[in-house]
């Protein structure tokens, strides 16, 4: 399917059940099958304006990221040329490319391994995009007023006055900026964001919020996971979570971030007291090299 502005807009939402619980889920997986997820979102912004100027974009960040991925596609639609900066590739992954790494190459991006990651301040000019880490910058704003908007909508015409959202969070940029703008759209209909942190603690996403958000009134409600996970490490209870989410709900989820959601979610049941939402963040390309991990490990 062609990708253009018009391309990535309002996608479903869908009514399910899980373990007894009636939960709505967001499918932002579905906005296109090469641009999707909270990506797509954050990199709204470059997709539906022309910048005539613009040749090159620069990012940086981990050798598997579905961020990496997906400003292969814009990059790729837009014509330009894309630099990633990484600070490694393991010897393994460089002789059996696959997931977001393989799908990157194959849309043209050089990578710059080893180096210092490149600032924004060294590398932006009128001929240059600069993309931080996992898309955490203002530009975000755009698409996830977007996401919020639609959300807002569906909720007015559904007339749900309470909804609770849940989203694990990694930067934090999607669960910040959605309930931002929820909050500042109609308060008749109130939604309120619930997230958990996968990259560091709850101190770090705190932290993460501030710098995008001064308000801490408009900040997301976190949860803390029970046990203490470390991000992309492999869990035996996460891969179960991700599987029987995928046989009873006959979704497909991320499996870096969104088995926490889940797991985190069904510890918390008191946030289904109101109707409750859940965002399918995307990233289901990841999940080839996170698969074959987890074959590697548990056989
Ligand atoms: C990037 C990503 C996240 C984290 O999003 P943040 O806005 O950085 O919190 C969560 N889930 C998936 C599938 C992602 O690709």
């Amino acid at each position: 399917m062609e990708i253009n502005k018009y391309t990535i807009c309002n996608s479903p939402i869908e009514k399910r059940s899980f373990q007894n619980q009636e939960i709505y889920i967001k499918r932002d997986d579905l906005l296109n099958p090469n641009f999707s997820g909270n990506k797509a979102r954050k990199f709204y912004y470059y997709l539906m304006q022309d910048f005539p100027n613009i040749k090159k974009v620069i990012s940086y960040g981990s050798n598997q990221s579905n961020a990496m991925y997906s400003l292969s596609v814009l990059a790729k639609i837009k014509g330009w040329e894309y630099e990633y900066y990484t600070d490694h590739i393991p010897l393994y992954l460089k002789e059996n490319p696959i997931g977001n790494y393989k799908y990157a190459l194959k849309n043209g991006m050089k990578l710059i391994v080893g180096r210092e990651k490149p600032k924004r301040e060294n590398i932006e000019n009128s001929f240059t995009a600069f993309v931080e880490e996992g898309g955490r910058q203002q530009e975000a704003k755009v698409g996830i007023k977007m996401l919020a908007q639609e959300i807002k909508l569906w909720q007015q015409a559904n007339r749900i006055n309470s909804l609770n959202i849940f989203l694990p969070s990694g930067t934090g940029t999607t669960a910040l900026f959605l309930q931002k703008f929820l909050l500042e759209m109609d308060s008749r209909f109130q939604s309120k964001v619930y997230t958990v942190p996968c990259v560091g603690d709850s101190n770090y996403l705190k932290l993460q919020f501030k710098e995008l958000e001064n308000n801490i009134l408009k900040h997301p409600t976190i949860i803390k996971p029970k046990k203490k996970y470390h991000f992309g490490k492999l869990y035996k209870d996460s891969y179960e979570m991700w599987l029987r989410v995928k046989d009873e709900l006959g979704v497909e989820f991320d499996l870096l971030y969104d088995p926490l959601g889940w797991l985190t979610l069904m510890e918390n049941k008191q946030i289904f007291k109101n109707s409750t939402l859940y965002i399918h963040q995307g990233g289901l390309i990841g999940n080839e090299s996170m698969l074959e991990r987890y074959k590697r490990k548990f056989k």
